[in-house]
């Protein structure tokens, strides 16, 4: 088709061309003897001056036309429009096609339910700021081939259709027709293709990689997202860190105009827990978590004798307004996080206040005011426990709870660091002696803690490492093991028989026997890199066609029965719902 311009890019030095512009009709104003149309396309919106209605058809919202005019100077520019300064007198107009009322008014700010916008995605793609996600979802990707391609990395596609290994989430399996009762799994991630790749010589993999988990959904978890996946041999981990520390410089400085400082902070996992009570902690904002111990294991409080950890956070200037009902609901909070309870003094007309003070002495009073620097209006809310995590995750929410009441957070602020020296194990609550791998069961212990891998495995650390923007945990990844022995008692400890890890990663793991290089990767989430370069929290708003929370595509209604002539052929009969 004809087209000589695209809207958005009209500006002043366009005044006097005769232009042609296709687009859709995002609003009509009829003044009578004037009509003002706004056309859109996807670089923009421009306005369109009929001086003569006659010569206009009828056209309506979300109308495709062709458009033929002059650019000329609007006497009263727009600033609300980047073409705000020219419109087009229209001098034909022609229907291309037709469109009924749509079911929501195609605009950036919409009061439709998000259900509607996902039923009609294709629709609410013509909002202006859903279209600007996917370009910044797609200027990522553009920045990951260009700084991995020029660091001589390799593009390699991994199957899709896999072997299901019990390692991480659930998987979403796929019947196979050829073996009746035999199922692929879709990639939880590539990690173990890539390995392999690593052991064929490759060197240095990247790839762009769809990747499925079969979990419950939240606000930013999908059950089909994309990695940027990398694996790189003889690097050790300085070198890796150092080399992603170039891609996200690159991102922030094109998509952004954002300079970030290198090298990033390394924060060490359990400094990270203890001080802010998280693995991906905010470090825009205080609120940090203090060590009570040393101060309070002595008070005559029961809840406090002998246990390991008694820990608070100081919040400022809430006292007066928090009440019983208050409290209630954060301890309710923390109690997500196996907190039993979070007790709470106020620091009010140069006094502690709260029932918790029976339990302290004038001195013990004191020193806790000097040693926190409590000041008038300041809240302490603290809890004992004797397990670490549970502590540091129950005053972690806590505290981004406070950091978002007490709008503690800039928007437009960028917090970028490396959470290192993760734990190899994470306990299996309840069941004592029994381990989840903390990253996955292919990372590699750290030499100096190898000695204890059996007899202490809780103090076992990893080369693992995690990049945390903003308090998201947007990527990481670990050096691996490269020792058959090594990977194979890694596995034992993580539950799996000598006859488990041959049935399951023997096809895996006999390839340690040939000549292994020392390798290490990572894997970026694009969806939350995606969401935090948009200023979004929604997962939904940066992927062209999302699942809902029931993981259904709300566009297609996907997943849906299929035929009895296909579930035959598959060897599937299904259960009658009891
Ligand atoms: N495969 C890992 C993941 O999906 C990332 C990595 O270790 O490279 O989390």
């Amino acid at each position: 088709m004809e087209r000589t311009m695209h809207n958005g890019d009209l500006r002043l030095s366009d005044v006097g061309k005769e232009v042609t512009l296709l687009g859709w009709v995002s609003n009509k104003r009829n003044l009578g003897s004037l009509v003002f149309i706004d056309l859109r396309d996807a670089s923009g919106v421009v306005q369109l001056i009929a001086q003569d209605p006659s010569i206009l058809p009828d056209v309506r919202n979300e109308y495709v036309v062709e458009a033929k005019g002059v650019v000329e100077k609007k006497d009263v520019p727009n600033p609300a429009l980047k073409t705000g300064e020219i419109e087009v007198v229209l001098h034909s107009l022609k229907v291309i096609s037709k469109a009924n009322l749509t079911p929501f008014i195609i605009a950036d700010k919409t009061d439709a339910l998000e259900e509607t916008r996902l039923k009609y995605r294709y629709l609410d793609l013509r909002r202006p700021c859903l279209l600007h996600n996917l370009r910044v979802r797609a200027e990522i990707v553009r920045c990951w081939h260009e700084y991995f391609g020029a660091n001589g990395f390799l593009e390699v596609e991994t199957p899709i259709l896999n072997l299901a290994t019990p390692e991480g989430a659930r998987d979403y399996l796929v019947p196979s027709r050829l073996h009746h009762g035999s199922f692929y799994a879709l990639p939880q991630s590539p990690q173990l293709w890539k390995q392999l790749l690593m052991i064929g010589g490759v060197e240095r993999y990247y790839q762009v990689a769809k990747c499925f988990r079969d979990e419950d959904l939240r606000a930013d978890r999908q059950p089909e997202f994309t990695q940027l996946d990398e694996e790189v041999s003889f690097m050790d981990q300085e070198q890796i860190l150092t080399l992603n520390e170039g891609f996200l410089q690159k991102v922030f400085r094109e998509l952004l105009g954002v300079e970030i400082s290198l090298p990033l902070r390394r924060m060490p996992y359990w400094e990270a827990m203890d001080v802010y009570g998280s693995d991906k902690p905010d470090t825009r904002y205080g609120l940090l978590i203090r060590d009570l111990h040393p101060l309070l294991s002595d008070v005559p409080f029961d809840g406090f004798h002998g246990v390991p950890y008694i820990k608070g956070i100081v919040v400022p200037g809430v006292a007066k307004e928090t009440s019983r009902k208050v409290l209630d609901e954060l301890t309710n909070e923390a109690r997500k996080f196996r907190l039993k309870g979070v007790l709470s003094l106020k620091m009010l007309d140069g006094q502690l206040q709260g029932s918790f003070l029976k339990f302290l002495s004038e001195e013990k009073q004191a020193a806790l005011v000097s040693e926190l620097g409590l000041k008038d209006g300041d809240l302490l809310l603290f809890a004992s426990s004797d397990d670490r995590r549970a502590i540091d995750f129950g005053l972690g929410a806590l505290r981004t709870l406070y950091a978002k009441k007490l709008g503690l957070i800039k928007p437009g602020t960028y917090d970028l660091l490396w959470v290192v020296d993760f734990p190899m194990f994470d306990p299996i609550e309840g069941q004592p002696g029994v381990y989840s791998a903390e990253h996955h069961p292919f990372t590699r212990p750290r030499d100096e803690d190898l000695a204890f891998l059996e007899s202490d495995p809780e103090r076992v650390l990893a080369y693992a490492y995690d990049i945390v923007i903003n308090g998201y945990e947007c990527g990481g990844g670990t050096l691996r093991i490269f020792d058959h022995d090594t990977q194979w008692k890694i596995f034992n400890l993580l539950g799996l028989s000598d006859e488990d890890v041959a049935k399951k990663f023997g096809w895996f793991i006999d390839a340690f026997q040939y000549g292994v290089p020392p390798h290490g990767g990572m894997a970026y989430g694009l969806d939350r890199l995606t969401m935090i370069l948009c200023g979004t929290d929604n997962i939904r708003d940066v992927i062209a066609f999302p699942k809902n929370l029931q993981a259904v595509d709300p566009t297609s209604k996907a997943p849906a029965e299929v035929s009895e002539d296909q579930l035959e052929v598959l060897g599937i009969q299904i259960k009658e719902e009891e």
